[in-house]
């Protein structure tokens, strides 16, 4: 793309973005007819050969030269649309995307459409319709006794055209049409169906059932006074404090100027409930996008988005992409969610690219949460963002009461201690429901043989096997390999082999059997895999009657469970020393999040922590503080650590089918950052390469090499000459490479 290098051909050259995982485009002709043509433009889709293949690319830019010789250049087999499939804002945040997380230009417009339009399919489809000539003189000779036909024939005549589908209301069959097609007495025509409507602005609403309070009432008017222009909002409020009303209202003001509303929930959040909340409140098309639905469906839901008909579009994380013909506002909803992050293949932050969007579109953008994360608190502090704050919980006075219990001398029951289990008694005989939280599926996090001391792991993996008990076999929930529960040691073939620790399913039979007569009902990822198993759950503790529920981080998002009065944090300890930095932050949003569920007005709810570490400091802070001074403590000390949000970290990682060469090649890149940052001057730190926390996973050894410096920009400009430098060498094909910048895994 350098434009200093010399040009060797001088001509329409359209450089394209295919998908491949080269970081860089491709100079083609236009069709020897649209050389003069303003077609193809930048941003349709255009058929190339690529080595041997044909692939579907994106036209990223139209230039007269090309550094290649003209035999070099090749023309395109053909071009696939009339207009750009994406809207200028996302095309640029796509090109801009693709630079920052470096990821090949290709995959990231790849990632961006639907599958169909990656494959190929037309933008929009061609309808067909047929027309009548005037009558004729051979007419009644070629009809001759066809009393049908001479129908269908004054039917189309009448109608002028006419589609297949008005036929068949009519009542003439296929079979009518065609003969009348073979005789020559109509004809058939094709036109691609046109860009269906905008949606219709909403009438302005004058009154609402819910009377704002003050402070949702300062947020709605903050908001509003700048809508028609770029601006970040957090809008810091604990579940049930109305800051759902809040989108709602500022949505209501956009959606009755005709403009769209962009709506991103974490992939759990999206659940029916959400939708008909939105269908409820608005008389407008609301689409969703997210990972449920078919081909077809996504195809029809984000031409919606991008036609202007749909006035709200609501979906998972790469939903962000979606182009809008007529944008009036982002929301990301539980910012702070981990499933904003895409952990593979493009690693990108959908926040953080909501963030960019919005700038881009120039219009508002809100990211609320409960709990949110310390790098919108941080942009919030320096005034990137405009901090709002919702505080009370809509109908409760005060927010649940927190209190760790001490276990580190007590002799705990399958994971529970004698006190804990007389306050969940307790709250069941006075008819209340229970939650039991703990971040595990499965029975057993440890198999292991009592005589020789073997530990059963994953072969594919450095990582234990998890013991399930339905049926009873052994998972690995890092790469998802399966077995039978073994019988004896495969070391010394002892028959005594036993579990440790604890997962959902143990806790579930344990609980059952301590009370007989109150339901249990376990909500993880392997109760809920069949389809409205979840609902049905819900269903039933939403009931009322008194039942303890157990389950996993599911249960810290999404729902709201008002009959519940004890929330139970079984283990706290493996958030407190967790190898991954954000490990206390996350810790603190999920006990805080899963606290939030619980309770209402009449009936406030109780939170107990077990650890054995009751004293320590964050756990405390937790416990007596608001979650505010939690992060500002967190905030504390990543400063003082220099952590992220007070630098900017980029994970260099090698995978490999063993640990010397992953090593030797990342290592070949630390020396080239060493020599780069050196020449420079860039003070980037290096840490690594070193074999990853998880050394192992799903048959890969994996090294990492992490980069750290106090401005992006320098890192970028790291990032970028090695990205070049990797471009013009010759990759050792057993390992693979992977750039992961702001990374959120560090495991
Ligand atoms: P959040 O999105 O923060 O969890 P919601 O907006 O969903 O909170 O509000 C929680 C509940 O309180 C909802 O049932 C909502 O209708 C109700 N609510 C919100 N704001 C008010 C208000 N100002 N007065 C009365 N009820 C409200
Ligand atoms: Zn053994
Ligand atoms: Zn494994």
């Amino acid at each position: 793309m350098s434009a200093e290098a010399k040009a060797k051909y001088r001509g329409k050259v359209l450089q394209v973005a295919v998908p491949s995982p080269l970081r860089r485009v491709f100079d083609y002709l236009p069709l020897p007819k649209q050389q003069a043509l303003s077609k193809p433009r930048v941003g349709v889709r255009v058929k190339v050969s690529f080595g041997r293949q044909q692939l579907i690319g994106i036209v990223v830019a139209v230039t007269d030269s090309s550094t290649l010789e003209k035999k070099k250049l090749k023309p395109i087999l053909a071009c696939l649309d009339s207009e750009p499939l994406l809207s200028d804002a996302v095309f640029k945040i796509l090109l801009w995307a693709s630079n920052y997380y470096q990821h090949p230009i290709g995959e990231v417009f790849a990632a961006a459409l639907p599958a169909k339009l990656r494959n190929g399919i037309p933008l929009r489809e061609n309808s067909k319709f047929w027309t009548a000539g005037k009558p004729s003189a051979e007419e009644a000779d070629l009809l001759g006794r066809a009393a049908k036909q001479k129908d269908l024939l004054s039917f189309i005549r009448t109608e002028g055209e006419t589609s297949e589908s008005q036929m068949r209301e009519a009542g003439f069959s296929k079979q009518l049409l065609s003969q009348l097609l073979q005789k020559q007495l109509i004809q058939e025509h094709s036109r691609t169906d046109a860009p269906a409507a905008c949606f219709e602005p909403l009438e302005p609403a004058e009154n609402f059932d819910i009377e704002l309070n003050q402070e949702q009432l300062v947020a709605v008017t903050a908001v509003s006074k700048t809508l028609d222009e770029y601006r970040c909002f957090l809008l810091d409020g604990i579940t049930g404090s109305g800051k759902t009303e809040v989108y709602m209202r500022i949505m209501q003001e956009q959606l009755s100027k005709g403009l769209q509303c962009l709506i991103l929930v974490p992939e759990i959040g999206l659940t029916p409930q959400t939708i008909t909340r939105f269908k409820q409140r608005f008389n407008c098309p609301v689409v969703s996008l997210h990972s449920g639905l078919n081909e077809t469906e996504r195809m029809t839901a984000w031409s919606q988005a991008r036609d202007g008909s749909a006035g709200i579009v609501i979906g998972t994380r790469s939903a962000i992409f979606t182009p809008l013909a007529k944008p009036g506002l982002i929301v990301i909803d539980e910012e702070h969610d981990s499933s904003f992050k895409q952990q593979d293949g493009f690693r990108y932050s959908a926040r953080d690219l909501a963030v960019s969007r919005a700038r881009q579109e120039n219009i508002c953008v809100v990211l609320g949460s409960g709990t949110p994360s310390l790098e919108s608190l941080h942009n919030a502090r320096s005034n990137k963002f405009t901090h709002l704050h919702l505080t009370q919980r809509t109908g409760i006075d005060q927010s649940s009461s927190m209190e760790v219990i001490d276990v580190s001398n007590e002799a705990m029951i399958e994971g529970f201690s004698e006190q804990l289990l007389y306050r969940i008694r307790k709250h069941i005989q006075q008819r209340n429901q229970v939650l039991v939280f703990i971040n595990r599926r499965g029975f057993a996090p440890i198999l292991n043989c009592q005589s020789c001391g073997w530990i059963c792991e994953c072969e594919n993996c450095i990582a234990q096997f998890t013991v399930h008990a339905n049926p009873p076999s052994i998972r690995c929930h890092h790469c998802g390999a399966a077995a039978r529960l073994p019988r004896s040691c495969p070391n010394c073939k002892s028959k005594d082999l036993n579990t440790m620790g604890i997962g959902t399913q143990r806790i579930e039979s344990f609980l059952k059997n301590q009370f007989p007569d109150t339901p249990v009902i376990r909500i993880d990822r392997d109760s809920t895999r069949r389809k409205h198993s979840l609902e049905r759950m819900l269903e039933e503790i939403n009931k009322g009657d008194p039942c303890i529920l157990l389950g996993t981080q599911m249960l810290a998002k999404g729902h709201h469970f008002p009959n519940i009065t004890l929330v139970a944090i079984l283990d706290a300890d493996s958030g407190l020393f967790s190898a991954d930095f954000r490990g206390q932050e996350h810790m603190g949003q999920t006990i805080v999040q899963v606290a939030g569920r619980a309770g209402r007005a009449d009936r406030p709810g109780e939170v107990l922590i077990q650890s054995r570490h009751a004293s320590h400091e964050t756990l405390q802070s937790l416990a007596n503080k608001t979650y505010a001074e939690f992060s500002d403590t967190q905030l504390e000390e990543r400063m003082t650590a220099q952590l992220p949000p007070f630098s900017h970290l980029c994970l260099l990682r090698a995978e490999a089918n063993e640990m010397q060469p992953a090593l030797q090649f990342l290592d070949g890149i630390a020396q080239f950052c060493q020599r780069f940052c050196e020449h420079n001057s860039l003070p980037i730190e290096q840490l690594g390469p070193l074999p990853a926390p998880m050394e192992k996973r799903a048959g890969k050894y994996r090294v990492q090499l992490l980069l750290k410096t106090d401005k992006r920009s320098k890192l970028q400009a790291l990032l970028s000459a090695l990205c070049a430098e990797l471009e013009g060498m010759k990759l050792p094909r057993s390992v693979r490479f992977s750039i992961d910048v702001d990374p959120q895994d560090l495991v």
